[in-house]
């Protein structure tokens, strides 16, 4: 069932180098993977139940009280883009990137 054979230090090694580069190729794709998304509609039904916009910066206050000013989607804990990144993936939206300097009322901060 399970090679009793030794490993070599040669194929040790290879194993190492493959199992140390893994992750930075999965950051790697997964940030690919993001830049292919399509962005996320405000007229989406979900984005319009939690009032979601792309620029929060256009926000009514009177509109929605619960945007604090500064608290946009890069600083969402929701919020899973590349750190200086135009747009990325949300939580809440599969298969769409939201934009980093949009709100909707799910919005939660980052923990410091
Ligand atoms: Fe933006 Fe957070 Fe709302 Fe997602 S949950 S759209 S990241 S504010």
């Amino acid at each position: 069932m399970f090679d009793t054979k030794p490993v070599s230090r040669r194929r040790f090694l290879s194993l190492a180098v493959a199992a140390a580069a893994a992750p930075a190729g999965l950051l790697i794709s997964q940030q690919s993977f993001a830049a292919d998304l399509p962005a996320l509609s405000p007229d989406d039904p979900t984005a319009k139940s939690l009032g979601y916009v792309a620029d929060s910066s256009k926000l009514d206050a009177k509109t929605q009280p619960a945007f604090k000013p500064g608290s946009v989607c890069a600083k969402c804990a929701l919020f899973s883009g590349a750190a200086g990144a135009a747009s990325g993936p949300c939580g809440i939206f599969a298969g769409k990137a939201v934009s980093a300097k949009g709100w909707c009322q799910a919005f939660a901060a980052k923990p410091a």
